[in-house]
C-alpha cells in the first residue's frame, strides 16, 4: 500500500480523493452564507469596513468555490493533470477562503477588536475547521494550508493582545489544530484504505473474469439452490448463448433440456447426463461424464463440490483425444497388415459368439497355415511375402458372413470360425470350397508364386466349446497335415490330443527333472583305430523318467530346446563329463554334445570355460560336439563363438556329418578339428560298394583339411574290420566297444585293449 502523499498515489485512488474535495457543495453554501452573514452583522455592529471587506470576500471566494464544484461534479476527472490542476484549484481558492476567515478573526480579537465581533469570528472558524476534517482530508497539502490560515491570524491575535490570559489562549489553540489535522489524516487513511481494497477486489474480479473467460475449458459454478452462480464464455459457446450471463440463474436439468432441445443432444443422453452430474454433485466426487454430442463432438463433464460451497462443473471437448482412442483400439484389435480381426480380438468375438445362441449347435474353427511361408520371405524378402498374405486375407476375407469369421492370428496362420455347422459333410465342402478359391499361382509384385496351405480343422458342440481349446485342438490337426505332407487339410481326432497331452506332461517332467538335477550322464568309448585302446568318451545325457523309464536324448533333447531348458542341460553336462574327466588318466579326452541354440549367446564361452577352470581340466582334453545345423543357423556369431571356443584351446567336432546339408565345400572354412561320419553310412557297408566308396570319399577329402575323422555307429567286426581294410578312419564309435557306461566304469576300462586288436593291427598293416 502507497503511502498517502498524493504524487505516489495511483491515480485510480488519487481521483477520487481530488473528488471527495468537491463532493459536499451544499455545507459549503451554507457554510458561505452563514460566514458572510455574520461578517455583515459584525460590520453593522462595528461599522469597521475591514467587517465589509471580509464579507464581501467571502461572498466572493464562495461562489468562485462553488463554480468550481459544480465544473467537477458535471465533468469527470480523467487523467492525473486534471486531477492536479482541480486540486490546485480547490486549494487556491480554499486557502484564500481560509485566509478570509483568518483575518475575520484577527480583525476581531485584535485588530479591530470587539466582543461580538470576536465570539462571531472564532464560532464561525471553529465550525470552520470541522470541514477540514469533514471535507477536505483528501488534499493534505489543502489541510496544512486551511490549519496554518486558521490558526495563525487567532494565535497571532491572541498573542499580540499581550496579557497572559490571551497569551495562553493564543499557545493553547495550536495543538488544537494539530489534532484537527490528525484528525484529517485518519479520515483519508480509511477512505484511503477503503479504495485501496475495492481497486484490489475490482483487479481480482477482473483477473477472475479474465481468466475464466479465455480458459479452454467450460465451467459453470451452481449455487447450493442448483443454479447457475457463474457461468465461462466457454460454457456459453457450448450452450449457445451471446454470453455467460445468459446462464445466469438456470438449473441444470434446464440447461440440459435446452441442450435437447436444440438438438445438441439426444433425449437420453441428456437424462443419463443429469442423472451423473448431480450425483457427482451430491458426493462430491471428481467424476467424469463423456457425452457425444449428435454432431459428433465428445466433451468430458467433471463435477466438484466440497461440502457447504459452491458446485462446479467443468467440461473440454475431448473429440480428438476420443478419436485417437477409438483409432488405438481398431489397431489393438485389427491386423494393421489385413484389417482382419487379430488374434485377441478374435479370441473375444469368438466367445461371445460361442456363448450366444443355439448351445446345442456344432461350430468349428479352421486354422490355415500357408506353406513354407518363411522360405518365401527369406528369398523374395519381406514385402513379397507381405504382398503373399494380403492376397491371401483378401481371399480367405471373401469368405466371411454373419456364419463365418475371418481372422489373422499372426505370421502366416488365419483363423476361420464357423458358427453353425449342420453337417460334417458341409464343413468338409466348405473347407474343400476355400482350399480351392485359394490355390494356384498368383502375381506377387512380380514374382509368379504359388499359394500352398496346410490346415487344420475341428468341429464341437456350442455348450462344451472353449476358444483356447479349440485353436490348440485345429492346431494339432495342422501339425497332421503337415506331417501327411502339406497342401491339405485335417479334422482333430481324439487321439491327436492324447499325444498332445502326453507331451505337454512330458514337458513339464522334463523341466523338473533338470530344475531338481534328476539326470545323469553315460559315457561312450571312442577309440583309436590305430591302437586299438580307448582315447576318449562321448558324454551323453539321460533321462529316466519315473513312470515312464529311460527316454531317449532322441526325445527329450529337442523338447528341452523348444522349450529354452537347453542351454541347462548342456551346463549340466559340461560340469559333469569335465569333473569326471580330469578323474581319468590323462591321455583320455571328454566330447560333449552342444545344442545349436546353445550358439546363440555368448554365454556358452563363458560356460565352457568356467567348466573348465571348476575341474581343473586342460582344455585339449575337451571336445564340443556341434551338428552341422547350428552352424548353418546363424554363421557369423555361431563361427564367432566356436573361434573364441577354439582359442581356449577346446577341441570341435563336427557331428552327425552325412545327415544334413553333407557339402564338404565348406569344412575348410570352418574352424573344426574333427569330423564325425553318422552311422547311417555304415548301416551297409559290409554289403553295398557304393556306401563304402562314400566312405572312403569322405575320409580321403577331410584328410588334406587337416581333419580327423571318427566313424560312429561300428556294431560289428566285420564292420570294423572293413574300416580298418578300406576307410582306415582315425577313430571308431561304437556297440562293438559297448555302450555308454558310468564315469567309474570308464576309468576301469581305459587300459582295455580289445581282444580282436591284433588282428585289426594286421589288416590295417597289410592295407
Ligand atoms: P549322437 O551325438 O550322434 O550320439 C551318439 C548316439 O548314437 C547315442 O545315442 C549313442 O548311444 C548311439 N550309438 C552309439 N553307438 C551306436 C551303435 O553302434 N549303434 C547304434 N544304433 N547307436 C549307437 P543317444 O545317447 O540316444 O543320443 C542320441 C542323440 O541325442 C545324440 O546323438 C545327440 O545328438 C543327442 N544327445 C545326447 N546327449 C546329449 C547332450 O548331452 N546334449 C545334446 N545337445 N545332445 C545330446
Ligand atoms: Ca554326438
Ligand atoms: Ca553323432
Amino acid at each position: 500500500m502507497p503511502k498517502r502523499r498524493n504524487e505516489e498515489l495511483p491515480l485510480d485512488i488519487y481521483i477520487p480523493f481530488v473528488q471527495s474535495l468537491f463532493r459536499d457543495s451544499v455545507t459549503l453554501a451554507v457554510g458561505i452564507a452563514a460566514q458572510s452573514l455574520l461578517a455583515l452583522l459584525v460590520y453593522f455592529k462595528t461599522s469597521d469596513t475591514i467587517y465589509f471587506v471580509v464579507a464581501f470576500s467571502i461572498v466572493a471566494i464562495g461562489y468562485m468555490r462553488l463554480r468550481s464544484t459544480r465544473e467537477v461534479l458535471n465533468n469527470p476527472i480523467s487523467d492525473r493533470s486534471e486531477a492536479r490542476r482541480l486540486e490546485n484549484i480547490y486549494i487556491f481558492w480554499g486557502t484564500l477562503h481560509a485566509s478570509a476567515l483568518g483575518l475575520f478573526c484577527f480583525a476581531g480579537i485584535y485588530l479591530a477588536h470587539d466582543q461580538f465581533a470576536e465570539i462571531a469570528a472564532i464560532c464561525v472558524t471553529l465550525a470552520t475547521a470541522t470541514s477540514i476534517a469533514g471535507r477536505n482530508y483528501g488534499s493534505p497539502r489543502m489541510v496544512m494550508l486551511l490549519i496554518i490560515t486558521l490558526t495563525m491570524p487567532i494565535s497571532a491575535g491572541f498573542l499580540l493582545r499581550g496579557d497572559v490570559f490571551h497569551v495562553t489562549l493564543g499557545l493553547l489553540s495550536i495543538p488544537f489544530f494539530f489534532a484537527i489535522r490528525k484528525f484529517a489524516d485518519n479520515v483519508r487513511d480509511v477512505l484511503f484504505a477503503a479504495l485501496w481494497e475495492q481497486k484490489k477486489a475490482n483487479q481480482l474480479a477482473a483477473r477472475f473474469d479474465r481468466a475464466l473467460n479465455t480458459m479452454s475449458s467450460g465451467l459453470v459454478m451452481l449455487s447450493q439452490e442448483g443454479r447457475v452462480v457463474v457461468a465461462n464464455a466457454e460454457a456459453a459457446n457450448l450452450m449457445q448463448v451471446s454470453g455467460p450471463d445468459r446462464l445466469l440463474g438456470r438449473t441444470l436439468r434446464g440447461l440440459l433440456t435446452r441442450g435437447a432441445a436444440g438438438g445438441m443432444l439426444s433425449q437420453k443422453d441428456s437424462r443419463y447426463a443429469e442423472a451423473q452430474l448431480t450425483r457427482a454433485l451430491r458426493e462430491g466426487k471428481d467424476r467424469k461424464v463423456l457425452l457425444r454430442l449428435l454432431n459428433g463432438r465428445h466433451f468430458e463433464f467433471s463435477a466438484r463440490e466440497s461440502k457447504d460451497e459452491l458446485g462446479v462443473i467443468t467440461f473440454d471437448e475431448v473429440t480428438a483425444r476420443v478419436e485417437a482412442e477409438e483409432r488405438i483400439r481398431f489397431m489393438a484389435r485389427f491386423d494393421s497388415l489385413t484389417g482382419l480381426p487379430n488374434r485377441a480380438y478374435f479370441h473375444e468375438l469368438l466367445s461371445e459368439r460361442i456363448a450366444g445362441g443355439d448351445q446345442e449347435r456344432t461350430v468349428g474353427l479352421a486354422v490355415f497355415d500357408l506353406d513354407d511361408f518363411k522360405s518365401i520371405n527369406d528369398t523374395l524378402g519381406h514385402p513379397v511375402g507381405d504382398g503373399l498374405i494380403y492376397l491371401v486375407a483378401e481371399r480367405l476375407g471373401a469368405f466371411a458372413d454373419g456364419n463365418i469369421e475371418v481372422s489373422r492370428f499372426g505370421g502366416d496362420e488365419f483363423m476361420i470360425f464357423f458358427n453353425d455347422v449342420k453337417e460334417e459333410q458341409e464343413f468338409a465342402a466348405l473347407l474343400d470350397g476355400i482350399f480351392a478359391s485359394l490355390h494356384g499361382d498368383v502375381d506377387v509384385a512380380g514374382h509368379a508364386i504359388r499359394i500352398q496351405l496346410s490346415a487344420g480343422a475341428v468341429l464341437s458342440k456350442a455348450r462344451s466349446s472353449d476358444v483356447d481349446a479349440m485353436v490348440v485342438k485345429a492346431d494339432l490337426a495342422l501339425y497332421k497335415a503337415k506331417e501327411n505332407g502339406k497342401n491339405g487339410w485335417r479334422l482333430f481326432e481324439a487321439a491327436m490330443d492324447q499325444a498332445f497331452r502326453n507331451r505337454q506332461v512330458m514337458k513339464a517332467d522334463l523341466r523338473q527333472a533338470v530344475e531338481t538335477g534328476n539326470l545323469r550322464v553315460v559315457y561312450q568309448p571312442i577309440v583309436s583305430m590305430e591302437t586299438m585302446r580307448i582315447v576318449r568318451c562321448e558324454a551323453l545325457c539321460r533321462w529316466d523318467h519315473p513312470e515312464i523309464g529311460p527316454i531317449s536324448p532322441s526325445v527329450f533333447i529337442p523338447l528341452a530346446e523348444e522349450m529354452g531348458i537347453i542351454s541347462e542341460i548342456s551346463s549340466f553336462m559340461l560340469s559333469a563329463a569335465t569333473a569326471e574327466c580330469a578323474k581319468w588318466p590323462a591321455s583320455l579326452g571328454v566330447s560333449v554334445n552342444l545344442s545349436a541354440k546353445d550358439f546363440h549367446s555368448h554365454d556358452i564361452v563363458r560356460k565352457v570355460k568356467a567348466a573348465l577352470d571348476k575341474a581343473e581340466l586342460a582344455p585339449e582334453r575337451l571336445e564340443i560336439e556341434i551338428t552341422e545345423t547350428a552352424l548353418l543357423n546363424d554363421k557369423s556369431s555361431t563361427r564367432q563363438y566356436i573361434q573364441e571356443l577354439k582359442s581356449l584351446g577346446v577341441r570341435i567336432a563336427l557331428d552327425d556329418f552325412g545327415t544334413g546339408y553333407s557339402s564338404l565345400s565348406y569344412l575348410h572354412s570352418l574352424p573344426l578339428d574333427k569330423v564325425k561320419i553318422d552311422r547311417s553310412f555304415l548301416l551297409d557297408v559290409t554289403k553295398d560298394s557304393r556306401s563304402l566308396e562314400l566312405l572312403k570319399g569322405i575320409v580321403n577329402l577331410s584328410r588334406p583339411l587337416g581333419l580327423a575323422v571318427t566313424i560312429e555307429g561300428v556294431e560289428t567286426f566285420e564292420q570294423l574290420k572293413t574300416l580298418a581294410r578300406e576307410v582306415k578312419p582315425d577313430l571308431v564309435q561304437g556297440f562293438l566297444f559297448g555302450s555308454a557306461l558310468t564315469a567309474s566304469g570308464i576309468a576301469t576300462m581305459s587300459n582295455t585293449t580289445w581282444p580282436f586288436a591284433a588282428e585289426i593291427h594286421g589288416t590295417l598293416a597289410n592295407a
